[in-house]
């Protein structure tokens, strides 16, 4: 029996990892799992997590491993996760790699990649501060450089309501950024030890960059 694709995508605020997660769902049934997505939903339903989450994602700083992974584990309780996952924006500090490595390991699961998108700073303001999804599917737009084919409607579900996220601004781009150089790219040489990175150029295409994680992919679930 195969083992479940466990696919990480590392990299900074706009590097592309939830556009990619959502291409990778559709081609290969993985099921992806945004903790950026997990904790919006908590603060939306006012929950005691998305309380105490709030103020901290809106400063662009790190909400506590304690609630990341309290949010994530039930997350992966439901069924289904079983095929195979897509980690988007998870773990994010050491912390979390090592109690998602003891997480897989209860479950005789193992990491089959992870993938680092590598992009400039300097391209993460415009990509962040241009960035709105569709209010009803919550497909990614961005302002100049992925724009629904018509005007004003999503093209996967036709809504015409989008919406902006609070800390999409220049102001805590800047924080994010610094949160991601301390905490977070750490985790590339984590992973390079481990023998399970590969790295991808992130300011390419979003087809061209497609490609390479469809590669990857399909030379891991083999
Ligand atoms: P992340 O999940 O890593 O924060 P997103 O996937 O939300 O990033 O992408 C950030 C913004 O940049 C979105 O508006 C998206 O449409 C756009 N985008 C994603 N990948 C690319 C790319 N390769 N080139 C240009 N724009 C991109
Ligand atoms: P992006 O990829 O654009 O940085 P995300 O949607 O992944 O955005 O995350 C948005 C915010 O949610 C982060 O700035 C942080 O406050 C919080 N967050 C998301 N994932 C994690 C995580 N694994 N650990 C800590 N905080 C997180
Ligand atoms: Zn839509």
């Amino acid at each position: 029996m195969t083992h479940p694709t466990v696919l990480i995508l590392l990299g900074p605020p706009g590097a592309g990892k939830g556009t990619q997660a959502r291409m990778l769902e559709e081609k290969f049934g993985l099921v992806q799992l945004s903790t950026g997505d997990l904790l919006r939903a908590a603060v939306a339903a006012g929950t005691k997590a998305g309380k105490a989450a709030k103020a901290v994602m809106e400063a662009g700083e790190l909400v506590s491993d304690a609630i990341v992974l309290a949010i994530l584990k039930d997350r992966l309780t439901e069924p289904d996760t079983a095929k195979g996952v897509i980690l988007d924006g998870f773990p994010r500090t050491p912390g979390q790699a090592e109690a998602l490595d003891a997480l897989l390991a209860e479950q005789d699961l193992k990491i089959s990649a992870a993938v680092s998108i590598e992009v400039d700073d300097a391209a993460m303001v415009e990509r962040v501060s241009g960035r709105y999804t569709c209010g009803s599917c919550g497909e990614g737009y961005h302002d100049s450089f992925k724009q629904p084919v018509n005007a004003g409607t999503c093209d996967k579900c036709g809504s015409t309501e989008f919406k902006r996220r609070a800390d999409d601004n220049a102001e805590t781009v800047g924080a994010r950024l610094t949160a991601y150089h301390a905490q977070t790219a750490p985790l590339i040489a984590y992973y390079e030890t481990r023998g399970v990175l590969r790295t991808v150029d992130g300011m390419s295409a979003i087809e061209t960059i497609a490609a390479d994680l469809d590669a990857v992919v399909t030379q891991v679930s083999a």
